[in-house]
């Protein structure tokens, strides 16, 4: 038989082959329903004899079946990132959000009515996505009073809430509960202890501190530190400025960029300048 011959009959056999695909492989079935015993044998020897071998065989098959249904399950599920679109394929990861535990098993080693009943306690996200949700969930778990080292009590929390809708000093709150400003200034923006008194939430995030009222309440302080600074010199720096008024150096650069209260520079590029006894003046305080 010459080279061409072979190949042609290797080409029919090969044909024949996918056109009768089911019948051959139903006919091996057969076969080895027939000789159970034989089969389990000679696989029992091939294990014994190539351990090594049939190891990284199983392992391969498992990996070819991750990765087949692996792509069959991102198209299950849309495709593409639920948060934010993405469909770089292979930036998607599958997001366990529940109820109740993840399987054991992963997607090579479940059978398909399982997988499909997996899926639905997973979000398909991307990997930016992604890390975003997990952080939500430690979030969560560690959120506020459920975290083990939580300093203040659910009731406490919801009083604190209801001192700040009352207006009341962040700082005089904090005194009172022996803990930081920031953590008092957390649950006043919604970072810490978020869970709890939620119907306070909104009325807090929306009520601009009264800032004013506050400069008011406080003139006799203020008019104090203005007084001393100056005695060294009329115009300070923003952090001074900051000093004089009790408040953070952010607050008084938004203020003078709101032109709330007047500022200069000498230069365009050199910092700004407060003269001590305008800025006063514009709260209707007199030094
Ligand atoms: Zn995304």
């Amino acid at each position: 038989m010459n080279p061409e011959q072979l190949e042609d009959r290797r080409l029919y056999a090969r044909r024949y082959y996918w056109k009768n695909r089911e019948k051959i492989r139903q006919w091996g079935r057969d076969w080895q329903e027939r000789n159970r015993e034989k089969t389990r044998e000679s696989t029992r020897r091939n294990r014994r004899e190539n351990p090594e071998k049939v190891k990284k065989c199983c392992r391969d098959h498992l990996m070819r079946k991750y990765y087949i249904r692996r792509e069959w399950c991102i198209d299950h599920m849309g495709g593409q990132c639920e948060w934010c679109g993405s469909r770089a394929r292979t930036k998607l990861v599958f997001s366990f959000v529940g109820p109740g535990e993840r399987s054991k098993s992963t997607i090579a080693t479940l059978s398909e009515q399982d997988l499909v009943e997996e899926l639905k306690r997973y979000l398909l996200l991307c990997k930016a996505c992604d890390r975003i949700h997990q952080f939500k969930k430690l979030e969560e778990r560690f959120d506020g009073v459920r975290c083990p080292s939580a300093k203040l009590t659910a009731d406490q929390v919801a009083e604190i809430k209801r001192s700040l809708v009352e207006r009341e000093r962040c700082e005089k709150i904090a005194e009172r509960y022996g803990v930081l400003v920031q953590t008092i200034n957390g649950i006043r923006y919604l970072s810490y202890y978020t869970h709890i008194v939620s119907e306070l939430n909104p009325f807090i995030c929306s009520t601009e501190y009264p800032l004013e009222s506050r400069f008011v309440e406080e003139s006799g302080e203020i008019i104090e530190r203005a007084q001393k600074m100056l005695a060294l010199k009329e115009e300070v720096s923003s952090p001074k400025m900051a000093h004089i008024l009790g408040v953070g150096v952010d607050t008084v650069k938004r203020l003078s960029d709101k032109g709330r209260i007047p500022h200069n520079r000498p230069t365009p590029d050199s910092h700004r300048r407060f003269n001590i006894v305008d800025v006063l003046a514009s709260f209707g305080l007199e030094v």
